[in-house]
């Protein structure tokens, strides 16, 4: 790609090799993996700037109403973007944010929208989609649903939930490395109707007539805001090939057999660690964490011992389960190299206590 498309065609891959097309191929790829038909999903930005779209595009829809419900689980750029958008609007409208399980007795004929993450980042807990979207339609609000830790990890249908707007980044379990674009999601009927809050020119019906007015392109593709991450994109592309004749309910499986595995060896190992995600695998995406107060050092022995996982502050061990190629190898030496740094509180030394800007 670098060499024959970037570096011969120039210019004339925009068309030659589809560049400007990739975000519609692309969106159609991971599309499969969340239940999406082609044509529902477009690529670009970061998840912050497809969250905002997503608010944007639904609050306008509930124009009467004046509450975005989120939860106290949500990842915190979610919120910081509903928070800069209601900012922005100055229309008196209110982020209300309740714990995750007390959602559905929140939603009300007040609430505009519904802003949740479907896998919580830290504790792995997973919402029942497919209801709460349901019980938002009911109380007449639009949801949203941030997939960052959903798309690739666990089966998501987000055509039959019936959900307004989806997004997600693709650097987590679909591998796209950092900075890959991020994908949105809008429901076919609506995508016709909503008007872009970032009216980007590759989002205009035409953008090579280069009018001096907005016209939102038809679907979907009216979320496109600039020039797409072209290199990312390729990058992205190639990842999602390990997908192909992948079945999501397989992957599932597997991630609850890795993950029951893993939850059962640190119980019996590691005394010391509070299981943090829920223990049934039911209400749980494709991640196990844990609790421990010198949870960072942990981290970082365990990082010198060649097992790479994340610490999320306060207190947590965070660590993914991605089936399509961790296996039950890994998952016991994970274990085993857990349970040595807790027994020798080998993670006790003062270059793992050291912390990093990024955690
Ligand atoms: C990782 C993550 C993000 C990150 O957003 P970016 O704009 O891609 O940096 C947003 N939301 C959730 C729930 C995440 O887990």
């Amino acid at each position: 790609m670098l060499r024959d498309e970037w570096g011969r065609m120039l210019i004339t891959a925009w068309n030659r090799a589809g560049w400007m097309a990739a975000p519609a191929r692309v969106g159609a790829r991971i599309g499969r993996l969340v239940g999406a038909a082609p044509g529902t999903i477009t690529m670009g930005d970061t998840l912050s700037v497809k969250i905002f779209q997503a608010l944007a595009a639904g609050l306008a829809l509930r124009p009467g109403r004046r509450v975005v419900l989120s939860d106290s689980g949500n990842f915190p750029t979610d919120l910081y973007m509903a928070q800069g958008l209601l900012r922005m609007l100055r229309q008196g409208h209110e982020l209300r944010i309740v714990p995750p399980e007390a959602v559905a007795g929140a939603l009300s004929d007040e609430v505009a929208a519904l802003l949740l993450t479907h896998v919580d980042y830290r504790t792995g807990r997973m919402h029942d989609m497919a209801g709460l979207t349901r019980a938002a339609r009911d109380a007449g609000a639009v949801a949203i649903w941030d997939l960052a830790h959903s798309a690739g990890a666990v089966p998501v249908d987000l055509a039959g939930s019936g959900a307004e707007f989806a997004a997600g980044c693709t650097y987590k379990y679909l591998n796209g490395g950092p900075g890959a674009p991020a994908f949105i999601y809008v429901r076919p009927d609506l995508a016709d109707t909503i008007e872009p809050a970032l009216a980007g020119w590759l989002g205009h019906a035409a953008p090579f007539a280069f009018e001096p007015d907005y016209r939102p392109a038809p679907g979907v593709e009216r979320m496109r805001v600039g020039t797409p991450p072209v290199l990312q994109m390729a990058v992205l592309d190639a990842a999602l090939d390990v997908w192909d004749g992948v079945a999501m309910a397989d992957i599932r499986a597997r991630s609850v057999a890795l993950s029951e595995r893993f939850v059962a060896g640190v119980a019996a190992a590691c005394p010391a660690l509070t299981l943090a995600s829920p223990p049934d695998p039911v209400a749980r995406g494709s991640q196990v964490s844990f609790r421990h107060e010198n949870g960072y050092a942990i981290i970082q022995a365990l990082i010198a011992r060649g097992v790479i996982g994340d610490f999320r502050a306060p207190d947590i061990l965070r660590f993914g389960i991605a089936p399509l190629y961790v296996g039950t190898a890994e998952i016991d030496r994970a274990i085993d190299a857990l349970a040595e740094v807790m027994a020798r509180a080998a993670w006790d030394r003062p270059e793992f206590h050291a912390r990093a800007a990024v955690t």
